[in-house]
């Protein structure tokens, strides 16, 4: 019966029962670092589960012991986070980096090796290829256009076929919107499992967010988040989150106890009242995108749009997106005639879209990833993704399209008279 209505009727108050709480119909803010056993023998069962040193009963749930083991704010959204996954169990944690990085930690040991998409989020695939790295995990990286057969082929050419304990992917891909198909890293994945070791898949679904992609669905064994972006919202906060089965869950769990990195009882709680209206967000946000993206897709000084609405049955890309996602989010990103000074000229410009890095709040954003979030990325790579000078990534908010496409067009009027006179003087 539980999970019966639709996610979002159920953002108010799955998880929580008032009567344990005054009343109260939101969740209070349960800012306590331990809490009070009625009795030892109930402290002592309460250490056992959380231990593993017995399972628990049916109906028993894990007592309340210490808010870094768990704590009401932290379940309460766990559960409900669970429901937009369908995943058996979530764990919260106090930055996406946080989740990303314990997970790693998890399913790597020195003398193991990664597969991972490219290009993958900054932070992460600074962790992956120096800390990693440092303590013996070998990590291969592969791009969106390359075929299972190319990647299996790749990993055994790079002698790591044994040691294949974890493939990381990153779908969509940030700036660009590159996907990449979950179902055959799947496949590669089986490839390379043996009776002995089980080859697993997580997928960092944050550029897409929670609603219209179910990464499990398709193959994924763990789906991560930075609740910083579409799930917080509100660009208030840092949080991140990771999903998957009860077994993967417990071992992310027992790590994450003793890293220590759950979030606070109020990050949950911001969080809760987040996801009371994530639908409505990031559907108007979604609504705007496609508004902007027709705008945009028209410009003489446009080359090319990089949004998920504007691929047809030729793009590469099709077949995977019609499979993965049931909306095009909200995510652009726009090359501008003129390479850098045009795209610097535009952003500006800019007087409604702030200039900021990050994504998925209910303000749009605008950014440069080839001098800000993508610096790092090598150029040979730059270029296969379509990261040009010229590219400028957008964040779509909730406000009103034609405000936005006022601020778009006003910036982008700016930004062609400095291409107009640059040429005349080139000329
Ligand atoms: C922002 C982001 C992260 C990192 O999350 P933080 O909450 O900033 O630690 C990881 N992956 C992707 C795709 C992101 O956009």
């Amino acid at each position: 019966m539980k999970n019966r209505m639709h996610p979002e009727s159920l953002m108010m108050s799955h998880g929580y029962d008032p009567q344990l709480s005054e009343g109260s119909v939101k969740p209070p803010i349960f800012q306590t670092s331990t809490f009070a056993f009625k009795s030892a023998e109930q402290g002592k069962a309460f250490f056992e589960v959380a231990y593993g040193l017995r399972e628990k009963s049916l109906d028993e749930q894990l007592g309340l012991i210490y808010s870094r083991i768990n704590n009401p704010n932290l379940e309460i959204l766990e559960d409900r986070l669970c429901l937009w996954d369908q995943a058996d169990e979530c764990a919260v944690f106090e930055s996406g980096m946080s989740a990303i990085s314990t997970v790693l930690l998890e399913f790597l040991r020195p003398g193991d090796a990664l597969l991972y998409s490219m290009p993958t989020y900054g932070g992460t695939n600074h962790f992956i290829n120096h800390y990693l790295k440092s303590i013996g995990v070998d990590s291969i990286g592969f791009r969106p256009d390359q075929t299972e057969e190319e990647i299996i082929k790749m990993v055994r050419d790079a002698g790591l076929e044994n040691k294949l304990a974890l493939i990381y992917i990153e779908t969509p891909a940030n700036p660009t919107n590159e996907l990449i198909d979950i179902s055959m890293c799947k496949s590669v994945a089986d490839h390379f499992s043996t009776p002995e070791k089980s080859v697993y898949v997580a997928v960092d679904n944050t550029y897409m967010g929670p609603l219209w992609s179910s990464p499990m669905k398709h193959g994924a064994d763990l789906v991560l988040y930075s609740a910083t972006k579409y799930i917080g919202g509100h660009s208030d906060l840092i949080a991140g989150a990771v999903l998957a089965n009860h077994e993967l869950m417990q071992r992310v769990k027992v790590l994450r106890t003793f890293l220590g990195n759950m979030a606070s009882p109020h990050t949950c709680w911001l969080l809760l009242r987040s996801l009371e209206t994530l639908k409505v967000r990031m559907e108007q946000q979604s609504r705007n995108a496609q508004e902007v993206a027709k705008f945009l897709i028209d410009q003489d000084i446009v080359n090319k749009v990089h949004y998920l609405g504007a691929l047809t049955p030729d793009d590469r890309s099709y077949d995977i997106y019609k499979r993965q996602y049931s909306s095009p989010g909200a995510m652009i990103a726009f090359d501008i005639k003129g390479g850098e000074s045009t795209a610097f000229k535009f952003l500006n410009a800019l007087q409604l879209i702030k200039l900021a890095v990050s994504l998925g709040g209910t303000e749009s954003l605008a950014e440069h990833p080839a001098t800000m979030t993508h610096i790092g990325v090598c150029p040979e790579l730059k270029k296969h993704i379509g990261i040009t000078e010229g590219l400028i990534r957008l964040s779509i908010g909730v406000e009103h399209h034609e405000d936005l496409i006022f601020d778009i067009n006003r910036a982008l009027k700016q930004a062609a008279m400095e291409v107009s006179t640059t040429s005349l003087a080139t000329a």
